[in-house]
């Protein structure tokens, strides 16, 4: 398509982007042009809007940003033909190799050839994007375009929580931001017999109750590791999602798990951290999982099976919307602590 389109750019090495008129992206072979309908804001892109020593490290500009979105299919490259003009998407941010050993054996989530849209490549904060067809996750057409955007984050926290049996256990919900308060949902949903949600911001744990939290802990007010052993009669909890990468956070997460208990880790803390291995991990039996991206494309049948099924309902964590030229507005917003999900319009 020629002609011009409205995109956020991350024009300089510094705090911030611009919005700039921009070429339509061309399409390549096995490549669709998406129109965008919504996109949401993720904390990684708060990371390159604020330009911290991670986006400074790996970010090049000028580039459009932006990765999580949703939106329909306006043209297809060649060899394309699984999907059709007019078909309703949302995107699988990593771009995988395809021919590395993990890649052949089905686990393409942690291919270490990995490239993130919006990270490594032009991003979806823009009328348009280009995106590699067989990236593309095909919705209901019915779907909000805003809840088939948040899929992407969602499927973190699927893959987090359904990392191990869920159903009839009690679960730990550390660290309640927007993938935190999904996974709460995700595991209400998959039977969990307690939802223990941990945060240090009441907005946070407020919103983890509306989205199925059956407790919750304010980890500055209450001990976390105390009040998880009272509410699992002294034994501690089955599982532990950790989402928050916080160093105090993590420690009291294996210290409040149960003998043989599992512990699923998404949350990045910045730094090295001390862990207790012989009474945490070894002695106590635990499975520890690191966790990344999203299963491909498992993850993404069962995110879709939540949605469409109505047993997660994302509505009331989509607290704020704007329109792509309000980014500003958008970004402050992630940065307060006091959202959900945050929806940019193009
Ligand atoms: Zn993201
Ligand atoms: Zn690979």
């Amino acid at each position: 398509m020629e002609g011009n389109m409205r995109a956020l750019v991350k024009h300089h090495a510094g705090f911030g982007a611009e919005l700039r008129e921009v070429p339509i992206p061309a399409v390549g072979p096995g490549e669709v042009l998406v129109k965008v309908q919504a996109t949401t804001i993720c904390g990684t892109d708060v990371h390159i809007y604020t330009w911290d020593e991670w986006a400074a490290s790996r970010v090049q500009t000028p580039m459009v940003f932006g990765h999580e979105f949703s939106g329909i299919v306006v043209e297809r490259g060649a060899g394309v033909s699984h999907l059709q003009v007019g078909d309703h998407v949302s995107a699988e941010t990593h771009i995988v190799c395809g021919h590395c050993p993990q890649c052949r054996r089905g686990e393409a989530h942690v291919c270490a050839n990995t490239k993130i849209i919006g990270v490594d490549t032009q991003g979806c904060f823009a009328e348009y994007a280009v995106m590699p067809a067989e990236n593309l996750w095909k919705n209901d057409p019915e779907l909000p375009p805003e809840m088939a955007s948040a899929m992407e984050p969602l499927g973190n926290a699927v893959h987090t929580a359904l990392s191990g049996p869920i159903a009839g256990r009690s679960v730990a919900v550390i660290g309640c931001g927007p993938i935190g308060v999904m996974a709460v949902a995700v595991a209400k949903a998959s039977g969990a017999s307690a939802v223990i949600a941990f945060d240090i911001n009441e907005y946070r744990l407020q919103l983890a109750k509306t989205m199925g939290a059956t407790h919750l802990v304010n980890s500055r007010e209450e001990d976390p590791v105390a009040e998880a052993k009272k509410l699992t009669g002294g034994e501690g909890v089955d599982v532990v999602l950790e989402m928050s990468g916080n160093a105090v956070a993590i420690k009291q997460g294996f210290s409040m798990l149960t003998y043989g208990g599992r512990i699923s880790m998404l949350g990045l803390p910045t730094q090295p951290i001390e862990l207790d291995i012989t009474n945490d991990i070894v002695f106590k039996g635990a499975q520890v999982h690191g966790i990344v991206g999203r299963r491909m494309y498992q993850t993404w049948q069962q995110t879709a099976g939540f949605l469409n099924s109505g047993q997660v309902d994302l509505a009331p964590m989509i607290t704020h919307r704007f329109s792509l030229e309000d980014y500003a507005q958008g970004f402050e917003q992630m940065v307060s602590g006091h959202s959900g999900k945050v929806v940019l319009y193009p």
